[in-house]
């Protein structure tokens, strides 16, 4: 098989440079593709990932979260793990609902703890390896320093 057959020129969105693609679907599908798809060149794309990721960073920073530190790669994956991750906190945060004021002020105590462990997570790593956190392994975790402060009065 040829590969010529399956590459075709497309034009960048941002920059209007035109460089090669290859896809591999019928003709027809493929100048449909071509057509209608949004298209970025190598260039543009990691300009976009690293804008994205500054604007992620500064967000993080006006909350307490330092600077992530490894590959550019990495930090720009572990910046949108960690803004998901955030989410996912916030929205348990949220969705509480509480008997007393005392227990209100509990669970605010465990959360600043649960977050400030969070901010010495500063290893890109450590975001990504644990990407698969859910809502469910956050609460678990706040529950337990929750138990821990209650310990310790
Ligand atoms: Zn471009």
């Amino acid at each position: 098989m040829k590969n010529d057959e399956f590459t075709y020129e497309v034009r960048c969105r941002t920059c209007h440079t035109k460089f090669k693609v290859q896809l591999f679907e019928s003709h027809a599908k493929n100048l449909f593709l071509v057509d209608k798809r949004d298209w970025y060149c190598e260039k543009c794309k990691k300009e976009y990932f690293s804008k994205q990721t500054e604007t992620l960073a500064r967000a993080h920073q006006e909350i307490g979260f330092p600077p992530l530190t490894g590959t550019d790669k990495m930090v720009s994956w572990a910046e949108k793990i960690r803004s998901e991750l955030i989410n996912k906190a916030d929205y348990l945060q949220k969705s509480l609902t509480f008997d007393s004021d005392e227990e209100k002020e509990r669970s605010q105590k465990a959360f600043a703890m649960f977050f400030s462990e969070w901010h010495e997570k500063v290893a890109a790593k450590w975001w990504i390896d644990n990407r698969r956190m859910t809502v469910m392994d956050i609460s678990k975790r706040v529950n337990l320093l929750s138990d821990a402060n209650e310990g310790d009065n």
